[in-house]
């Protein structure tokens, strides 16, 4: 994918915004007909299907047929496609696409370009021996910044060319957030080569160093200032005491969002940069295993069984959702295919990167590790970021008897959990802005 920031006249975003809507209703139809499939029942349509049914729903609806068809189509291909990879995709099932939220649609290319095997021989038509032709996006670059781009029902759109060249696709999605339009053509990026030095390098994700490398570095995932958190807050005030559907209300919402993106850009800029970084420099990279989905879930329980610290949690799971973990693996396991693995994470922080021994005890603090077996020093972060680049954090299950693994009496906890926080003081918010009530909840776990 190959993203550029759009700059379109007001007419042109009108039209667009017409095309947003239509892509989201069609895509929502197609959403609600596979709700109505149960075990048992004939399956639901499929995308030919469904477009035969656009046809005829556009025939009988004339604001439906005033859109762009090529725009209804493609919105159903996109349903198609989340659909078959529900599984694989991280993403489940396609849910529901809301106003204001989920504004996009796709285009597909109108140009005809000739299609070509891989081996640059031309690629012929089964049955007529002719030369297939393929679609293309029509892009036209008009100087060193800036390139247009055509959309049915606006002509030519402006985009800021942030690359040397534009893009060779077949269709691009263009999407509407925070006020700003994007182009996102759909392209396969080239993989990085690796130094082929053999180098591998370890990645230990935490809180607060956002990746610790095993050669010693930490990298931080740039986050709002003091100031600007102070901001949001001022504006989600504002907003709040606003007479409800005013103005006032809908601008200062708008505002505390602005620096929200600004927020999201700055980590999606870090995560790119970091991962071109992991992939150029190291033929070998490997992450800890987390899932961040069982980690960053609410304890609010249920409304029998309410939580505890339900706020502390939420406060935890925002910051650990804005050090951009997933994004990190997600983006280097593109650039470097193959390159990347995922360790298993237990012990890994409680690991001695020199001997092996793995206990409770060497873990002096947030940042500072101790081996109490052979005494060696060394950064917390850094010693597990080594762990990582060895491939192992310690056997999964520490057995009774095995003089490393510790014990675990029946119906205590094990002996080498990490250090908890009522003994072991952990700044979480140690770059800016303090919260101890957070402090607790570092090593989250159920409490029995
Ligand atoms: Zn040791």
């Amino acid at each position: 994918m190959a993203r550029f920031r759009m700059y379109p006249t007001s007419e042109q975003a009108g039209v667009m915004l017409e095309h947003c809507a239509h892509a989201r209703y069609v895509w929502n139809l197609a959403v609600e007909q596979h709700t109505h499939w149960y075990k048992g029942r004939r399956s639901a349509p499929g995308f030919a299907e469904q477009c035969r049914q656009l046809t005829e729903a556009r025939r009988d609806n004339a604001w439906l047929a005033a859109g762009n068809a090529d725009v209804q189509q493609q919105a159903l291909k996109d349903f198609a496609t989340a659909k078959n990879a529900r599984f694989a995709s991280g993403f489940g099932e396609p849910t529901w696409r809301r106003k204001h939220v989920h504004e996009g649609f796709r285009v597909i290319g109108t140009d005809r370009v000739e299609e070509f095997e891989a081996d640059g021989s031309p690629k012929l038509n089964a049955k007529t021996g002719k030369q297939v032709m393929g679609r293309s996006v029509v892009v036209q670059k008009l100087n060193r910044r800036w390139a247009r781009v055509k959309v049915p029902g606006c002509g030519r759109v402006r985009f800021r060319l942030s690359r040397p060249e534009p893009p060779r696709a077949k269709t691009f999605r263009v999407t509407f957030r925070n006020g700003r339009w994007h182009i996102a053509f759909a392209v396969v990026p080239v993989p990085i080569d690796g130094p082929g030095t053999g180098e591998v390098i370890g990645i230990d994700r935490g809180v607060a160093v956002s990746a610790a490398l095993s050669d010693g570095r930490k990298l931080n995932c740039p986050q709002l200032t003091v100031k600007e958190r102070a901001q949001v807050r001022k504006h989600q005030r504002r907003a709040v005491r606003a007479p409800k559907g005013s103005e006032q209300k809908t601008a200062e919402y708008a505002k505390a969002a602005k620096l929200k993106a600004c927020e999201a850009d700055r980590r999606k800029d870090w995560c790119e940069k970091t991962s071109t970084m992991l992939a150029r420099g190291y033929d070998l990279v490997r992450f800890e295993k987390l899932n961040i989905n069982n980690m960053t879930r609410s304890a609010r329980g249920t409304t029998e069984r309410p939580g505890k610290q339900v706020r502390q949690k939420a406060g935890l799971n925002r910051v650990i959702l804005a050090q951009g973990w997933g994004l990190l693996r997600q983006r280097t396991g593109h650039k470097a295919p193959g390159r990347v693995e995922d360790v298993p994470a237990p012990y890994t922080s409680l690991r001695c990167s020199l001997c092996g021994w793995i206990d409770k005890n060497s873990r002096k603090s947030q940042a500072e590790f101790c081996c109490s077996s052979c005494g060696f020093t060394c950064n917390a972060d850094t010693n597990a970021a080594a762990n990582v680049a060895a491939g192992q954090g310690g056997i999964p299950r520490p057995r009774r008897t095995a003089g490393a693994g510790g014990t675990t009496p029946p119906g205590q906890r094990s002996s080498v959990r990490e250090p908890q926080p009522t003994w072991v003081g952990i700044p979480l918010f140690s770059r800016g802005g303090g919260c101890q009530a957070l402090t607790g909840m570092l090593f989250c776990s159920p409490q029995p």
